[in-house]
């Protein structure tokens, strides 16, 4: 039975690195907005990044972008349905929507971060209900972990897409091993790529990329960019395949350390598509572009129509998620944030409603 709240339940940002348990009104449902009661968040870097004052951030707020639940309240149509709550919400009216990139309308909303105080790390959320994905069959993976298809997986889908990754394509991940890097091994070895090598520190994680999707893995712990590039020769002629043009990089790093490998990597002909997010400004040589003929682009978010797609991989265990995941009850939430902030963790976190 589907019961719609009186009020939400919520934990609040209210300070850099405090959190504060409230309750707060349901708010006013408009047209075309739905009351979803959350039964899972995931916790994304972006939420550590502003939890700990590495971004600006307006308190008190709740955080939480990366959410999975069910329609207890609006359209009675829709109320008793399982959905995944896409982090960017579109308002698609705006010229940027109008040309097709709704992925980065300004004017979008983002639990967490556009839609004033209300994000996920809540019971429930108010939303509007255009362009949630519906789950029709759940395939045995439980409605909570499904709240990662929301930013990780999604997102990683449409860096692929960004990438144009086609069958038979030389593909190489630097970062495979953080939250989203996981999914894109996966991803470019389902579009078919032919090889797929991940690139990261962490040498028990990589070992694990091996069986999701990457070909062939290259530790950087304590490499330069140039020693990487000479391992990744090595492997390409072990393998006959040249290594100076044709592929196409994703990087998820966000670290000028991870981009700097991406950039020696970027081949003739090559395309760069920038995934991770970084503060810092990086010394490149852009003329190199030139030379190359290469691309670089930038890629945020997921296109809403694309949700269907990514959930359907994951429902069909294209892609897998559940080995990746870690559940953890939402009373603990300050805990959670302390564990992800550290980054030792080989799962990403989902916190699931308790208070
Ligand atoms: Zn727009």
């Amino acid at each position: 039975m589907v019961k719609a709240p009186n009020k939400i339940e919520t934990w609040q940002m209210v300070a850099p690195g405090k959190m504060e348990r409230a309750t707060i009104d349901v708010p006013e449902l408009k047209p075309g907005e739905v009351l979803v009661e959350i039964a899972g968040c995931g916790i994304c870097h972006s939420d550590i990044r502003y939890f700990y004052g590495c971004m600006p951030m307006v308190t008190p707020r709740t955080l939480g972008h990366e959410i999975s639940g069910t329609i207890v309240a609006g359209d009675t149509d829709l109320i008793g349905k399982e959905v995944i709550v896409p982090a960017v919400m579109p308002d698609n009216t705006c010229p940027i929507c109008k040309a097709g990139r709704e992925n980065r309308c300004l004017s979008a909303k983002i639990p967490g971060y556009t839609m004033g105080i209300y994000g996920g790390n809540s019971s429930h959320i108010a939303v509007p209900s255009a362009d949630l994905c519906y789950i029709k069959e759940k395939n045995g993976i439980p409605l909570s972990h499904l709240a990662v298809v929301a930013d990780a997986v999604a997102s990683t889908y449409q860096a692929v897409k960004r990438a144009d990754v086609q069958p038979g394509d030389l593909v190489i991940v630097v970062g495979a091993t953080g939250g989203a890097g996981i999914y894109a091994t996966q991803i470019c070895a389902a579009m078919g790529a032919k090889e797929v090598i991940g690139i990261a520190r962490n040498q028990a994680k990589l070992k694990r990329a091996l069986k999701f999707g990457a070909t062939h893995v290259i530790s950087s712990l304590n490499k330069t960019a140039k020693d990487v590039r000479n391992e990744f020769n090595a492997y390409c002629m072990s393998k006959g395949i040249s290594p100076f043009y044709g592929w196409k990089i994703l990087e998820w790093t966000g670290v000028a350390e991870g981009q700097e490998i991406a950039l020696e990597l970027l081949p003739f002909i090559g395309k760069l598509v920038i995934a991770g997010y970084g503060m810092h400004k990086n010394e490149l040589s852009l003329s190199r572009l030139m030379a190359l003929d290469a691309d670089v682009a930038g890629t945020w978010a997921c296109l809403p129509k694309y949700y269907p797609e990514v959930l359907d991989m994951v429902l069909s265990r294209t892609i897998q998620i559940e080995p990746f995941i870690k559940i953890i009850p939402m009373s603990r939430i300050k805990e959670a944030y302390e564990e992800t902030r550290r980054g030792s963790l080989m799962h990403r976190i989902v916190l699931t409603p308790d208070f």
